[in-house]
């Protein structure tokens, strides 16, 4: 495995509802971030892949992601510059009204407002010279964070 310099935890453990069943570990992909040697589950960020498979199979509670929201406001209301990227899920999830989250954010104080797309434009650019330069077999093109997250800590070959 990769060691990671230091990722951002993303899934948090409510140590008083924890009954230590392990149920969590059982269905963890990778295993090695989540301790249960003591009287609660505790994960390491650093290991953690960020999936959420954990927090469906907690029946407990226990488990639950980490929600930066307030951060952000707090950032905004203390003056940080601080630019959005907005997910196409944003469209999904208002589909007449997805731009209007982009004046909704100026508002806030958000300093600007990039597409998603923005990236991906570019990093079909980094496939093509990836591709044209170094003519691989194989090439993984993958958005999802938690398989990103895997690959770089647990299969940096591929
Ligand atoms: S499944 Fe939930 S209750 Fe069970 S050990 Fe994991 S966090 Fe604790
Ligand atoms: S989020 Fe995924 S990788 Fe992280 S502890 Fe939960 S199941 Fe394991």
């Amino acid at each position: 495995m990769q060691t990671a310099t230091s990722l951002p935890p993303v899934i948090k453990i409510n140590e008083a509802l924890c009954v230590n069943c392990h149920v969590c570990i059982s269905v963890c992909p990778v295993k090695y971030c989540n301790d249960g040697s003591g009287d609660f589950v505790t994960i390491n960020p650093n290991t953690c892949i960020g999936c959420g498979k954990c927090i469906e199979a907690c029946t407990h509670e226990a488990r639950t992601y980490i929600d930066d929201f307030q951060k952000f406001v707090d950032d905004l209301i203390a003056g940080e510059k601080i630019i959005a990227v907005s997910a196409p899920s944003s469209a999904a999830s208002f589909p007449d009204a997805h731009l209007k989250l982009n004046t909704f954010l100026k508002e806030l104080g958000v300093a600007a407002v990039f597409d998603v797309s923005f990236g991906a434009e570019l990093t079909v650019k980094s496939y093509i010279e990836h591709i044209k330069n170094n003519n691989p077999k194989t090439v993984i093109a993958q958005p999802c964070p938690a398989i990103v997250t895997y690959i770089e800590l647990y299969k940096p070959e591929l």
